[in-house]
């Protein structure tokens, strides 16, 4: 068959901003060989002055226009074999629709970067070589004057080996291959396909075994499985026992992670108990990297890929089941460009596929909560510690009432003191990182504020900086009050550099190890860090979030968490979801193993009902509540919203053009709201507010939105401020 007939063109989407395909003739076909143009596959395009790196949408469309206006695609990138199947192709085309994104950057955006450009070509699949019979024979006769050739063949005799395994052989290996596969010794075949060997694993508790079974009936059929375990309550285990069947069954397996999830303990879980190599895809990984394991899961070699949040976009041919790990967590929203919910990505892939999902966590997000009270998720329930373990009990300590340095109670500093002599290690949370939050003048009331952002500047004493943890802007902090003059500054509250120093000072010879984004900056770092606290030595833990999620430290017995109380009086109204979820998922880090594990809770709102609640009757009674509220107050998951974002460095700018937007929303079920500021209203210099939209049910919310946009486009106020949609936004 040849290309498409001259009277019909091929729809591109190129990585630009705007929100259609591109109309292009097919390119010249001067020979007959040349495979037929088919979608998913890349082609070089002119674009104004520029070329662009493009995907084909569809082939065949009628021209829209004079086909003699249209320009003609330069090259076709990948001869025959789509970089995106039908099936990712079709996600992707529902995600810009229902995202209301650029589909240029939705489908580029699913590429490896590699791939974004026109000289990225596909990888060649990789090579194995083997021994022939020849090369036996020439392994049994005498020694000749060629050592090197001898020890491949003698390394090859044991089984095939890939080139990563040859160059272990020595640093000319490549022209000793040469020479042994021109004399015949040596032969190559594609690298096949990893095969899993399952090994060891536990006997499964009976909550985990009906999850388990429950999740295996349904493989080959599309349905979503909450699965709401207590942290250490075995779900990991749940993963790998249906991944097992999955990968026997010949399925591949895709198994998401919030972005500091993905750790080398986890990965050494997979590999150890699963027996295969998982591909593995995050930001981290070099261009090459990613193309690599990329390009493992698009051909079938890779059975199994882990990846965070964008490894959900990744061709999987034989797809046979998506887990999604802390399910709760945000990184799985992405918050920018393209902003969309990993989760519910994902739950679509499952649903297109037809195939199981699972989402699991010790919190799991209203939304999900509410999708398995209303029986369209499965819930299963894992309530107990499978190994045995005991759950945290919790101290809450009223801070009015406690002597307090440098933040730490008194009660927190005995505790501390108790679980060192006892052998243990003691992890501190708080949630800011740096020396103090804010440098003050106790003279005249001076205080470190950011020039472009509504935030204070914090102080970090080691560096003498004051830094802008919201766009990122430095500058040296002053010695005397950049006011008054006075020799007065102090650093107003505590961050993490200064919790370290204070427990350092009260601890002398104990380890005090500190994880926040600042001392975990270079490469290796949090590894190292991590390898020593698993010594199990007594030790102290001080860090932010990252200490929240995933780990493992079976030594620590004692966490105590030092301020939660701004998130108790919040504006945002999922900020008391979040604080359970983070308090939860702090909390079960202590006392994984045989030792019991205790909670020290700061605050200075003891009697606050939520955290009664939480502490009292657990997660399962505090998310029930806070449905409850959601539901009297008509918020998500209850009713649907969409935010149109706005910002300029003019605030009027702003405030017009959303204005002009709110008179021309269409009328429907939905209702507008706003202009409202953001959050946090001015960073690095702009300013940000929102228009909501929010309404009863989603099909009417697209419908509106659907009509919407285009007007939008219209307004000439919107040439001033850079805008954009954002569908069941996470955060305002
Ligand atoms: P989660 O993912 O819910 O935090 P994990 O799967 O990591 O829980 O399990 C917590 C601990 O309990 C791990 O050390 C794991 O090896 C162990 N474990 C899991 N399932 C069982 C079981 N059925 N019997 C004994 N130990 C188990
Ligand atoms: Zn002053
Ligand atoms: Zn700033």
């Amino acid at each position: 068959m040849s290309g498409p007939s001259p009277k019909t063109v091929l729809k591109l989407a190129l990585p630009v901003p705007l929100p259609h395909l591109f109309d292009y003739l097919p390119p010249k076909t001067p020979a007959a060989s040349e495979s037929p143009v088919v979608p998913g596959v890349r082609a070089v395009v002119p674009f104004g002055r520029r070329k662009l790196v493009g995907v084909v949408v569809e082939c065949g469309a009628p021209a829209a226009v004079d086909s003699k206006r249209l320009l003609r695609v330069s090259r076709i990138l990948d001869d025959g074999v789509p970089v995106i199947d039908t099936s990712l192709l079709g996600l992707l085309r529902w995600c810009w629709q229902y995202y209301k994104h650029a589909p240029g950057e939705v489908l580029l955006a699913a590429l490896p970067p590699a791939l974004r450009k026109p000289d990225g070509l596909l990888p060649e699949p990789p090579l194995r070589f083997l021994i022939t019979e020849a090369g036996r024979e020439q392994l049994a006769g005498p020694p000749g004057r060629a050592p090197a050739q001898r020890a491949m063949l003698k390394a090859l005799a044991d089984g095939p080996l890939g080139e990563d395994e040859l160059a272990a052989t020595g640093s000319r290996w490549r022209a000793v291959l040469k020479r042994v596969s021109e004399q015949g010794w040596v032969e190559s075949e594609p690298e096949p396909a990893s095969t899993a060997r399952p090994s060891g694993g536990h006997e499964l508790t009976g909550e985990q075994a009906s999850a388990v079974a429950a999740i295996r009936e349904d493989l080959g059929q599309f349905r979503c499985h909450l699965l709401d375990g207590v942290t250490g309550s075995g779900k990991t285990e749940v993963y790998l026992k249906v991944l097992e069947q999955v990968l026997r069954d010949g399925g591949q397996g895709l198994v998401l992670v919030p972005e500091i999830g993905l750790t080398p303990q986890l990965l050494r879980r997979f590999r150890q108990r699963l027996g295969l190599e998982p591909a593995v895809l995050h930001s981290g990984l070099s261009a090459g990297e990613r193309l690599a394991a990329w390009d493992a899961a698009r051909t079938g070699r890779a059975r199994l890929v882990i990846g965070t949040r964008s490894a959900l976009f990744t061709p999987m041919p034989e797809l046979g089941l998506i887990v999604l790990d802390e399910e709760h967590d945000t990184s799985f929203k992405q918050q920018d460009g393209f902003r969309y919910s990993a989760r519910d990505v994902a739950v679509k892939r499952a649903a297109d596929g037809e195939l199981p999902v699972i989402l699991g966590s010790a919190t799991p997000s209203l939304e999900s909560l509410n999708n398995a009270q209303s029986g369209r998720y499965r819930h299963h329930r894992l309530r107990h510690r499978a190994n045995r373990a005991v759950l945290p009990a919790w101290r809450v300590l009223d801070m009015r009432q406690q002597a307090n340095v440098q933040g730490l109670a008194a009660a927190s500093v005995e505790a501390i003191e108790e679980t060192l002599e006892q052998g243990g290690q003691a992890m501190v949370f708080l949630n800011r990182r740096g020396y103090a939050p804010v440098l003050m003048c106790q003279s005249c009331g001076w205080h470190s504020e950011c020039a472009r952002c509504d935030a204070s500047l914090t102080w970090h004493r080691s560096t003498r900086q004051l830094c802008c943890h919201h766009c990122g802007s430095q500058r040296r902090a002053p010695e005397l009050c950049p006011d008054c003059r006075a020799d007065a500054l102090f650093g107003l509250g505590e961050g993490t550099q200064q919790i370290e120093e204070a427990l350092g000072r009260r601890f002398p010879g104990v380890p005090v190890l500190r994880f926040d984004r600042d001392s975990t900056a270079r490469k290796g770092r949090f590894g190292e860090q991590v390898e020593k606290v698993m010594e199990g030595e007594p030790c102290i833990l001080v860090g932010t979030q990252m200490l929240a999620k995933g780990h493992h430290f079976p030594g620590v017995t004692l966490v105590v968490v030092v301020n939660v109380d701004q998130a108790l009086y919040s504006a945002d109204f999922r900020a008391l979801e979040r604080l359970g979820q983070t308090l939860l998922q702090v909390a079960g880090r202590a006392g994984r193993m045989e030792r019991p594990g205790t909670v020290m809770l700061q605050t200075f709102h003891p009697e606050h009902e939520a955290l009664a609640l939480l502490i009292g009757e657990g997660y399962e009674a505090y998310a029930g509540w806070l449905l409850e509220d959601r539901r009297a107050a008509g918020l998500p998951p209850c009713a649907f919203q969409a935010l149109l974002r706005a910002e300029a460095h003019l605030k009027s700018d702003v405030e017009t053009f959303l204005q002009a937007a709110a008179a021309v929303f269409p009328d429907g079920g939905c209702r507008v709201y706003g202009p409202l500021p953001a959050l946090m209203e001015r960073v690095g210099g702009r300013y940000r507010m929102y228009l909501m939209v929010q309404g009863p049910g989603r099909p009417e919310l697209h419908r509106q939105l659907d009509a919407w946009l285009p007007l939008l486009r219209g307004l000439r106020e919107g040439r001033r401020v850079r805008w954009a949609i954002d569908v069941d936004p996470q955060e305002v």
